[in-house]
């Protein structure tokens, strides 16, 4: 069985974006950790910072448990996640903690600061995970680099409006549901996305999105993802073997 760690900037961008993914890859067995690099404090027009923290780590909480993943917050404050050397070594201490077989964050690219910073992050620390006297905690450097994949970003845009090319999708008609119901644990976010993003339904944006990602694969409801290559980043396809008949080539 693998694990896998999935990080993004703010409870609910997992469960949007890679929420179906995850549910079919806990299905299977495998070890998933949800973890949110803040915690979302900036969330919420009704409620100050901490108040708001406090509601979306629960909400977060209770939408991994759907699937049995564990969730865990860096505790970076919203809208200040940036790629410096305390936040290196925090989610290098992370990716230690862990031990991941497999590592999915956010896009590089993307409409949210915190997004593009948590990405260069992961993809930093899983460099600087094996390196033994890059000093993070207590956790032991891993043997090697974690394979590395980037979701897409929100949209699928990046911020001059260009489509960001995927290696492959994730066909998730069968954990479609569970999807559902994770992102829809996020209750505080119903009124705030109406406020700050005009969308009126989170959830029907989420399942419209699920749906254009499908049709870009010919089929009704899918997940999109890149994998990171570079040397001296694994190339084997560790996640492309996981999700097994649900991958998706691109057309
Ligand atoms: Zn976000």
């Amino acid at each position: 069985m693998a694990t896998i760690l999935a990080v993004h900037a703010h409870p609910d961008d997992i469960e949007i974006l890679m929420g179906g993914t995850l549910a079919l890859l806990a299905g299977q067995g495998h070890t998933i950790t949800v973890v949110s690099a803040t915690a979302g404090e900036g969330g919420s027009a009704e409620f100050d910072p901490d108040a708001t923290g406090r509601i979306r780590q629960a909400e977060a909480t209770a939408s991994a448990a759907l699937i049995g993943a564990q969730y865990r917050c860096l505790g970076f404050p919203d809208l200040s996640v940036f790629n410096d050397d305390p936040s290196r070594r925090a989610v290098t201490e992370l990716v230690r903690w862990a031990r991941p077989d497999v590592v999915i964050t956010g896009s590089p690219a993307d409409y949210h600061p915190d997004h593009e910073a948590i990405s260069l992050l992961v993809r930093d620390a899983c460099f600087a995970a094996p390196v033994a006297n890059y000093r993070t905690g207590p956790s032991a450097a891993l043997d090697a680099i974690p394979a590395l994949y980037f979701v897409d970003a929100i949209g699928g845009r990046d911020r001059q409006g260009q489509r960001i090319p995927r290696d492959f999708g994730v066909d998730i008609a069968a954990t479609f549901a569970t999807k559902q119901a994770m992102l829809a644990k996020h209750e505080s976010q119903a009124s705030w996305v109406l406020k700050q993003h005009g969308i009126a339904d989170h959830l029907a944006d989420m399942d419209a999105w699920t749906r254009r990602v499908g049709r870009d694969f010919g089929v009704g409801l899918a997940e999109g993802f890149r994998q990171y290559r570079h040397t001296p980043y694994p190339k084997t396809p560790v996640l492309q073997d996981l999700v097994g008949d649900a991958l998706l080539a691109n057309p």
